[in-house]
């Protein structure tokens, strides 16, 4: 019986639960709907990526005889058409639990069920699917600490091999893979599952040693540059844990706890999906906070004044991607320095990012303003020059996003340089003064505690 293989954040053969599913119900067609809700709000990087990842699929697949096809439109029509045209029966999907993916397989699976087919969820893109580690009293983790002891016992599966023969189908009329032009000077990673499982073994190699310490220190290169390749699901998070679990490494368990904030953010968001927009802790919506205009333009740009935090901003938009000690950085100065909501820092985030995941990021953001979940008191509040300096120590990651800083003969202090300096190279002076934005923000903070 032909079976329809849906891919959607699974852009992989190895270890794939769903096409596993498939192959088992007899030839298989692998399916991509280009669904305009998505495509569209995507932003430059992540169109661009996907459209890679989707190009290395296809070649993967034509190596084994087959191809991808891919078909542009509403996913409820495209599905339901697809499934007619090959005879099938099961249409084998990752579970997709964010809050459009989810509302959108109820409505594909309905439109399915009224023809006859069955929407068949398998695995996920995490070890554990979000809604499966509870509490005592069967709820879900608020906390991440809790969460993550509770995760690591809950334990996950060992990857799966990758299927054997299969028996290809295609549609007859397809849509050619998308070639979006890139904005100039962006740069991305390459992409697919072979780049993924290249870019791990290499971590895997010369990086994970080091990685307890060298992961907070952007101007080094110390972190594994995994969540494009897992946002994509060119590798599944199991993979990697299977691989950490041979290491006794601390940068190895800290890694594992890293992918567990992953999960994390998933289960919070699947228990909470409004939070996807709305604070996680209601008090934080009665702040007073600035209306945006030139201040959340200077920090788009990258031209606030504060050199860590313009690198920060200036690599988002070069490589689609920003160290995480960075990223707590920028989202703390626009919160806290500039007194934005959290919402606008996101979504700049997700129009750049190339690893941009609702989860991970309007959580990360929501627990720098404070509003999330854990213990980030708001009352803590980064100061920028000194986080520069206690984390960039040698100007590097500074010099490397801030050209105007790059020389260290013209500019000696790159994190807080003069004003004849910054006249000089031409630098902006800074937009705002951090110590008085601080009492002010803090102040702020003060009156919804009442
Ligand atoms: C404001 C803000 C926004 C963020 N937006 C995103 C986003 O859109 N997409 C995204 O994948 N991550 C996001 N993160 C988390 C983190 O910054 C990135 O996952 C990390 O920088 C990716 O680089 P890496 O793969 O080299 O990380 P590594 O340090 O090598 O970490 C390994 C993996 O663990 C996971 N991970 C690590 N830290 C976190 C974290 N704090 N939260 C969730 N997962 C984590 C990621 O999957 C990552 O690939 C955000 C963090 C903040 C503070």
């Amino acid at each position: 019986m032909p079976s329809v293989m849906w891919f959607r954040r699974d852009l992989r053969l190895s270890d794939n639960p769903a096409l596993l599913e498939a192959v088992a119900d007899g030839d298989v067609l692998p399916l991509f709907v280009l669904d305009p809700a998505l495509w569209g709000p995507a932003g430059p990087s992540r169109r661009a990526y996907l459209a890679a990842s989707l190009r290395a699929l296809d070649a993967s697949l034509r190596e084994r005889g087959g191809r991808l096809s891919v078909v542009r439109g509403d996913p409820v029509r495209r599905v339901v058409l697809a499934a007619r045209e090959v005879g099938a029966e099961r249409v084998h999907v990752a579970a997709d639990t964010g809050p459009y993916g989810r509302a959108r397989d109820e409505r594909v699976a309905a439109a399915l069920a009224d023809t006859g087919v069955e929407l068949v969820r398998t695995g996920s893109a995490y070890a554990v699917g979000p809604g499966r580690v509870l509490n005592g009293s069967g709820e879900p983790y608020r906390v991440f600490t809790p969460f993550s002891k509770a995760w690591i016992d809950h334990g996950w599966h060992a990857p799966a091999d990758p299927p054997g023969d299969v028996d290809w189908r295609a549609l007859a009329e397809t849509t050619e893979i998308p070639d979006p032009d890139l904005p100039a000077g962006l740069e991305l990673p390459e992409a697919g599952e072979a780049a993924a499982a290249r870019r791990w073994a290499e971590f895997l190699d010369d990086g994970v040693a080091d990685y307890d310490e060298a992961r907070n220190l952007p101007g080094v290169d110390g972190t594994s540059r995994m969540s494009v390749h897992l946002k994509y699901g060119e590798i599944h998070p199991r993979t990697l844990l299977a691989d950490l679990a041979r290491l006794r490494s601390k940068g190895a368990a800290t890694y594992r706890l890293e992918l567990g904030w992953r999960e994390f953010y998933a289960d919070v968001l699947a228990a909470r999906p409004e939070t996807a927009r709305e604070y996680l802790r209601p008090e934080y919506a009665r702040m007073a906070y600035d209306e945006p205009g030139e201040q959340l333009e200077a920090w788009q740009q990258g031209r606030t004044g504060f050199p860590i935090v313009d690198a920060g901003m200036r690599q988002l938009r070069s490589v689609g991607w920003v160290h995480n000690r960075v990223r707590m950085i920028v989202a703390s100065f626009l919160v806290k320095d500039l007194h934005l909501e959290w919402q606008l820092g996101a979504r700049h985030f997700m129009h750049w990012l190339v690893d941009g995941d609702l989860a991970s990021n309007q959580h990360g953001w929501q627990w720098t303003a404070g509003s999330g979940t854990d213990a980030s008191p708001f009352f803590r509040v980064f100061n920028p020059t000194s986080q520069g300096r206690r984390f960039d120590p040698h100007g590097e990651y500074v010099r490397r996003w801030v050209p105007e800083l790059a020389d260290p003969e013209r500019v000696p202090d790159p994190h807080e340089p003069d004003r004849d300096t910054r006249d000089l190279v031409g630098y902006p002076a800074p937009i705002v003064d951090h110590a008085e934005e601080r009492r002010e923000a803090l102040a702020r903070w003060e009156r919804i505690r009442r």
